[in-house]
């Protein structure tokens, strides 16, 4: 009896063998785990990141800034590359915000949004000049009170939770009562007394959804962004300096995923740009991406440690697992388990000729990252690349749990640009 293979999601564009090895920003995937001293190992490829910021920015109107969603990947050297692509960051906590300065990026270049601010990290933030997205009505009060404790005039956006939501999104942020933003119909209100207030008034933010791959949906929602700020502007009777028209731009895990239509987006949101009404002509319109921009420049290279047999399956047991990669297992967010794309990095040139389970070393039936996979014929000693592994990986994966510790990682492919960092 045979193992039937089950598909796996697309390897990104651009991944090729070099005498039959897996090669990430032109170095071979042995050379690299050698030079981060192991496995399992986080791959970050600068060039790669840089390439997807050019492309958007190509795609987009060229006054649109771009914002890089911090949560989505932290990891310090890969921050400070981003200083110099990106226009600006979003944080969602006081963690965020000191990883950020302690790269050197600057408060004036950050948003601050998130449920639940602690007073400590309204207070570092409003210190900092970085912008806090207010969450709740009870925040705006907070906000004032920490500006006149510091007698620094706090800079404070609104985050929106609009009356529409982000059509197909993997995971849904507006709309409906949510924990997230404020209730459109409460904004005017709040605004006014923002700029009463003597607070420096930043502007809106509606973030409506994560991880869609559906390009009207997301123009649509654009589209109804625009609407839905200039009728709170038109009722609250002031310009908006920003206007944060959140992402959610998906990149394809898996079997029968396509790429994201950037181009359509770009196009549909230019005509939108280009008629505007007089309540937004002077707005700076921004979009706040994570997954887009890094998801698909790294790579978790594991590295098997054993090849058994069970009841005529085979299992291929890697030295990694959940606790770095929780997404690939399944486990996070999602309702059924699909395989991520995945390859025997030191076989990447050769043939399936195998069906096998790829299991980590955690001692649950939940650590699978690759269930019944066709794999060339893999060794102990072969190293396994799990793809899609550059936003929320690392840091949105349980690195303590069973003990075995977290993975290393490592920017490669910037040396020229940030010397010194990383790699
Ligand atoms: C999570 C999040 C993002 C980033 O989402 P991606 O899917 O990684 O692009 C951006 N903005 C806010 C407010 C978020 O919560």
């Amino acid at each position: 009896m045979t193992l039937s293979e089950k598909p796996m999601g697309p390897i990104p564009p651009g991944y090729v063998a070099h005498h039959g090895e897996l090669v990430i920003a032109g170095v071979g995937a042995r050379d690299l785990v050698a030079s981060a001293g192991g496995t399992p190992l986080f791959v970050y490829d600068a060039g790669r990141i840089a390439g997807r910021v050019a492309a958007l920015r190509a795609a987009m109107p060229s006054e649109l800034g771009i914002h890089y969603a911090v949560k989505a990947n932290p990891f310090a050297p890969l921050l400070a590359f981003m200083a110099g692509h990106v226009d600006g960051f979003d944080i969602a906590s006081g963690g965020e915000l000191a990883l950020l300065t302690s790269v050197g990026i600057s408060g004036a270049r950050i948003g601050f949004a998130g449920p639940g601010k602690r007073d400590g990290e309204m207070v570092e933030a409003v210190k900092a000049g970085v912008t806090l997205h207010l969450e709740s009505p009870r925040e705006l009060d907070r906000a004032i009170e920490v500006g006149a404790r510091l007698g620094i005039a706090p800079r404070l956006a609104i985050r929106v939770n609009p009356d529409f939501e982000l059509a197909g999104a993997g995971m849904r942020m507006g709309g409906g009562a949510r924990p997230f933003g404020i209730d459109a119909d409460q904004v005017p209100d709040l605004v006014r007394r923002i700029v009463a207030s003597g607070a420096e008034w930043r502007g809106f933010h509606v973030y409506a959804g994560s991880q869609s791959l559906d390009s009207e949906a997301i123009a649509a929602a654009q589209a109804a962004t625009i609407d839905c700020v200039a009728r709170l502007a038109d009722a609250a009777g002031v310009a908006v300096p920003v206007c944060n028209l959140g992402g959610g731009f998906g990149i394809p895990y898996f079997h029968g995923q396509h790429p994201l239509d950037i181009d359509r987006i770009g196009a549909e949101l230019a005509e939108r740009l280009a008629s505007l009404p007089a309540s937004l002509a002077q707005t700076r319109f921004v979009l706040e991406l994570g997954r887009w921009l890094v998801g698909e420049a790294g790579v978790y290279l594991t590295e098997i440690l054993d090849r058994k047999i069970s009841r005529g399956e085979t299992f291929l047991v890697v030295d990694g697992g959940l606790h770095h990669q929780l997404a690939a297992s399944g486990n996070f967010g999602s309702i059924i388990r699909r395989n991520y794309p995945c390859a025997v990095a030191t076989r990447f040139a050769a043939p399936a000729e195998e069906v096998a389970h790829v299991v980590g070393c955690l001692c649950t039936p939940l650590d699978r990252l690759g269930d019944a996979l066709a794999l060339p014929h893999a060794e102990p000693g072969d190293l396994v690349a799990l793809f899609c592994a550059g936003a929320y990986g690392a840091s949105a994966s349980p690195s303590e749990f069973l003990g075995h510790g977290p993975a290393r990682q490592v920017l490669v492919g910037h040396e020229d640009e940030i010397p010194g960092l990383g790699a």
